[in-house]
């Protein structure tokens, strides 16, 4: 719980510290998440002469630690875990970290 203590001890902290801190929090934060529906467009002959695409699927943007992150969702749209979502990515390409 964050109590007053605690907001005291922040405003004591120099600019190293908060930075370390802001770091330490950032890490924890789930990011938020944007949701865009979108169609794909492929090499086939309808996509080629300009179609729509394919889908349109949703997909689910978040930024994570300064990076930008992009994560399939599906036809359907549901609410994604963003750090789950990453770690799966992670495991599909085959990164140990
Ligand atoms: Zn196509």
């Amino acid at each position: 719980m964050l109590d007053i203590n605690m907001m005291t001890s922040i405003d004591n902290l120099d600019d190293k510290d908060l930075r370390k801190l802001y770091t330490l929090i950032g890490d924890r934060i789930p990011p938020s998440v944007v949701y865009q529906l979108k169609s794909t467009k492929c090499r086939c002959k309808k996509c080629k002469k300009g179609g729509k695409g394919h889908g349109a699927y949703w997909y689910a943007y978040f930024t994570y630690k300064g990076k930008t992150h992009c994560i399939y969702v599906g036809k359907e749209k549901r609410e994604i875990k963003p750090l789950e979502e990453l770690e799966k990515k992670k495991i599909r390409m085959g990164g140990k970290k």
